[in-house]
């Protein structure tokens, strides 16, 4: 039996390429009328009248070569046709052969002769749409006689067969969303062929997404699977007698909860894996029961879930973020997420908060055993469950049968000592501020009231410590200062560090130089002690000062200079190295090879930044004990409290990370207070800051403070010259006790030195201040800089007009608001008043002899004497410009000493002489005579 096929595709095909939509429905709507009408056959020609939709009436002929089954013709006599392009006529009679005279066509090729010179098509959508559109007429019509359907499983096509004529078949290929719709437009009652499966399925809706499931061979292993979902409505029965109903399977939505009745929906899931080939672009096509439409989101939505792989497997961790992260995600692009009912119990991820504290101390002192536990709606667990699953597992998730526990960062980023069997902890008293911290409250804490109220606050700690009484020492600490102290011991005794970040002129030096007494009093019975005091530059000379003045004990050494190697072999006996920023910096290998029992960063603000060498070089030190002091409130710069109680207390405020998102970003960007709370909870029992307001009444009236520093190189060469070119003949006259003394030339020189070490730049002319440098102006900017810090105004005093300019300079380069007062100044009354009623003003700079009489400076806390006048009583007046009635604070005065130069002599002077000069306010020249001729070679030597 013959058997002829062909495949419509070839030419229609072509033809489809070549035409535009509406031609191609066009012809297959005129073929459908019965517009063609074949009037003529010889052999390898036809000719057919084709009418249009206005019954205007055309010629089509098709021609093709009796061997070669080539079309050596096909053209039409219409308008479009002459132009070059096929028309729907041809389309129609094409259309019309290849359901009426497939003979003629079949096996045929387009010749050259008979394509058309232009293409009408811009952008062809292939031969789908085609074959679909052909094939609705088809299928009318040969409905009756298709000998076979059968499902191409490699296609995902159906192969349709039907009966021509004397026992010849023809064959077609339709795509499963062109069979659907056709099935569609059938009448509701009539199946294709009386075949039940070839319908479709009405009360039901397919579903792209994922099946997810418990790897059965480990209960940590889920598995996606890529699948397809299909819900029939409530009231779906008999009809669709084979669907089964699936109760163990519910459907997921995006708030988890079970509120919807899901058990009522009947739902089938499709693994794709092996069925991917049943999915059209709109309908699905199941075997046994027929089409099912496709959800309207899904079907142009679909790109990403075909490109998915079939099955994704997630372990461990990833299960938690499938559920918190990818599964959301699906939900939102319109995929159904199923599961089993089991699974769906575990879906929830879940932040448990700290929940209460079991406290009890134990033997070792500063240690702690505790028992917290963490809890949530349904579960409540020991914490040590999460560190366990944290630390042994590197978790950061815990299963429960409620669902995924998220291990809180405060968890992660800590070690800890536990013990999994009794669920305790053993921390230190900073894992106890941790904790307490986090909780919030003290309510949750249970157990041991005794450690209950020890954890409560530092005051209390510092009470039970037993703070040592220094022996044979000069410091008389005042009583605020006896409280840092022993708040001070409280820490060391607890192996913990601190800041200390009391107000300029509270006395943070004496603090710490009781504290360092206290540590070598307790030491001294076993082996030395080995201390480690880094400070700027400008105040070492104060440090080393104060240390020899008030606790000699200590043995001060200044490591510093060229020969400080020899003092670091020394320092093996009692010894307080006295260093600079700098030093630390050059010498870290030596200093780091220590083991110091105690490490002092003096002016802390220097490493307050994490990315200097310097930082670095101070984390590197090892010392039983760190003490840093500031004046500066760190509270305004939370990333450099960050860095100082790294260096202090590394881990205590989390890593960086952990510290700008549950910290920096909070506080500073949203102003969360909650944050800043907690942050404060964590710093508070480490730090100690006292305002001088808060200790007013406990202060005295006037501190004075000496404040050394050093001449710099350029400052050394200019002095030595001065004295080689000016002071060397004068002491020659001096010597000579006949000759007169020349007062005159004395004073000069002695005027010279005295601007020398105030600032080269006043006796060299016509330079910019800031090429030249000064070891006393370094150290006004330091003191300036704290003063400033703690909020503080400021009044400062020099001689020279020219060093009050500098200073004025100085201010408003670094933006602070300044007023200055000179002989020359004209409203005195009004800058004045301006100073005292603006707070934005923070210094006032004053020539000694205008502004060291008649005025009132009061909103000052801070007089700092740049250069000494000859005469205590001068400097005192000016003093009392700020610690006047009307005061309300108490005042500190700073005097500025360059040591090795002529101003130690004069403080000596002053010292020796108050009596003599208190009377005598003049002119320093004046003042010259009343010294001895002795004291002047003094002077000048
Ligand atoms: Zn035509």
């Amino acid at each position: 039996m013959a058997q002829s096929s062909f495949t419509l595709n070839k030419i229609l095909d072509f033809i489809y390429q070549h035409l535009t939509e509406e031609d191609w429905e066009e012809g297959l709507s005129l073929k459908q009328a019965d517009k063609v009408h074949i009037i003529n056959q010889y052999q390898n020609l036809i000719m057919a009248r084709v009418y249009d939709s206005r019954q205007e009436e055309y010629e089509v002929r098709i021609k093709s070569h009796p061997s070669s089954k080539v079309i050596q013709w096909l053209e039409c006599t219409c308008h479009e046709n002459r132009k070059g392009y096929f028309c729907s006529h041809i389309a129609a009679l094409v259309i019309h052969l290849s359901q009426e005279n497939h003979k003629f066509i079949e096996g045929l090729e387009i010749g050259t002769s008979a394509k058309p010179i232009k293409s009408k098509k811009v952008k062809s959508t292939g031969a789908v749409q085609k074959v679909e559109n052909a094939s609705f007429s088809i299928l009318e019509k040969i409905k009756n006689s298709i000998t076979k359907i059968d499902f191409n499983k490699k296609t995902g096509h159906f192969d349709i067969e039907s009966k021509v004529g004397l026992g010849a078949k023809n064959r077609f290929e339709l795509e499963i969303d062109v069979f659907a719709r056709y099935i569609g437009t059938l009448t509701k009652d009539s199946t294709f062929q009386g075949k039940k499966k070839y319908r479709v399925i009405e009360h039901a809706t397919a579903h792209l997404g994922w099946f997810v499931y418990e790897n059965n061979r480990s209960n940590e292993e889920i598995i996606a699977e890529k699948v397809v979902g299909i819900s029939y409505e409530e009231n779906t029965t008999a009809d669709y007698e084979k669907i089964k109903e699936s109760p163990d399977i519910i459907e997921v939505n995006s708030e988890l909860d079970q509120t919807t009745d899901l058990k009522a929906k009947k739902i089938q899931i499709i693994a794709m894996e092996k069925n991917l080939y049943r999915l059209g672009k709109d309908y699905i096509y199941l075997a046994d029961k027929g089409f099912i439409v496709l959800a309207k989101t899904d079907q142009s939505k679909s790109l990403k879930w075909k490109a998915a792989p079939y099955k994704d497997t997630y372990k461990d961790d990833r299960i938690p973020h499938y559920f918190e992260k990818i599964m959301p995600y699906e939900l939102e692009q319109n995929k159904k997420v199923w599961t089993n009912k089991s699974l769906f119990e575990q879906m929830k991820v879940i932040s448990p908060s700290l929940h209460k504290i079991n406290l009890k101390k134990t033997k070792n002192e500063g240690w702690f055993n505790l028992c917290p536990s963490y809890k949530t709606d349904s579960v409540e667990l020991p914490m040590v469950d999460l560190i366990v699953q944290s630390q042994t597992h590197q978790r950061s998730y815990l299963k429960t049968a409620k669902g995924w526990l998220k291990i809180p960062d405060f968890i992660k980023e800590n070690q800890w000592n536990y013990n999994a069997e009794t669920n305790e902890i053993s921390t230190d008293f900073l894992g106890v501020i941790r904790l307490q911290a986090l909780t919030g409250d003290l309510d949750n804490y249970v157990g041991s009231i005794k450690a209950i109220q020890m954890s409560r606050s530092k005051e209390e700690f510092s009470k039970r410590t037993n703070t040592p009484k220094l022996q044979d020492s000069k410091l008389k600490l005042r009583s605020y200062q006896k409280e840092g102290y022993d708040w001070l011991w409280w820490l060391y005794q607890n192996e913990l560090h601190g800041l200390l970040a009391d107000d300029m002129g509270i006395g943070k030096t004496h603090q710490a130089m009781a504290i360092l007494s206290a540590i070598q009093q307790e030491k001294i019975k076993t082996r030395g002690t080995r201390f480690l005091i880094i400070c700027p530059t400008t105040v070492l000379d104060h440090w080393f000062d104060q240390i020899e003045k008030f606790a000699p004990k200590l043995s001060p050494l200044k490591y510093h200079g060229n020969k400080r190697f020899h003092h670091l072999k020394e320092q093996d006996k009692n010894a307080s190295l006295i260093t600079s920023y700098g030093i630390l910096l050059r010498d870290i290998r030596e200093l780091s090879s220590y083991q110091w029992d105690a490490v002092i960063l003096d002016e802390a603000h220097y490493v307050k930044n994490n990315k200097t060498n310097t930082y670095n070089a101070a984390c590197q030190l090892k010392s039983r004990f760190k003490l840093c002091l500031t004046g500066t409130p760190m509270e305004n710069h939370l990333s450099e409290l960050k860095n100082i109680f790294d260096f202090l207390v590394p881990g205590h405020l989390g890593s960086n990370k952990y510290f700008k998102k549950n910290f920096l970003t909070p506080i500073n960007q949203e102003q969360n207070v909650e944050k800043q709370v907690l942050l404060q909870k964590l710093i508070y029992p480490l730090k100690l800051r006292r305002t001088k307001n808060e200790v007013l009444k406990e202060l005295p009236e006037k501190i004075e403070d000496l404040r050394y520093c050093s001449l710099t190189t350029e400052q050394v060469s200019l002095y030595k010259q001065v004295l080689k070119q000016k002071a060397r003949p004068l002491l020659e006259k001096l010597e000579q006790n006949s000759e007169p003394i020349p007062y005159l030339h004395v004073f000069t020189v002695l005027q010279m030195l005295k601007q020398i070490t105030n600032h080269p730049s006043l006796v060299v002319d016509g330079e910019n201040y800031k090429e030249k440098k000064s070891g006393k102006f370094e150290l006004l900017k330091d003191i300036l800089r704290e003063a400033l810090d703690s909020g503080q105004k400021i009044v400062i005093f020099s001689q020279y007009v020219k060093m009050v300019k500098i200073i004025v300079d100085y201010c408003t380069e670094i933006g602070v608001e300044c007023l200055s007062l000179t002989g020359t100044t004209t409203e005195r009354g009004k800058i004045v008043k301006k100073f005292q009623e603006d707070a934005n003003v923070k210094v006032f700079v004053s020539s000694l002899l205008a502004g060291g009489m008649g005025i009132d400076l009061t909103s000052a806390s801070i007089v700092i004497h740049y250069d000494r006048w000859w005469n205590a009583s001068k400097e005192n007046q000016a003093t009392d410009r700020v610690h006047r009635i009307g005061q309300k604070k108490s005042v500190q005065v700073f005097k500025l000493i360059t040591k090795g130069t002529l101003e130690e002599k004069i403080n000596k002077l002053i010292d020796k002489k108050s009596d003599t000069f208190s009377q005598f306010l003049e002119h320093d020249q004046k003042l010259l005579k009343k010294f001895s001729r002795q004291d002047i070679i003094e002077l000048l030597q």
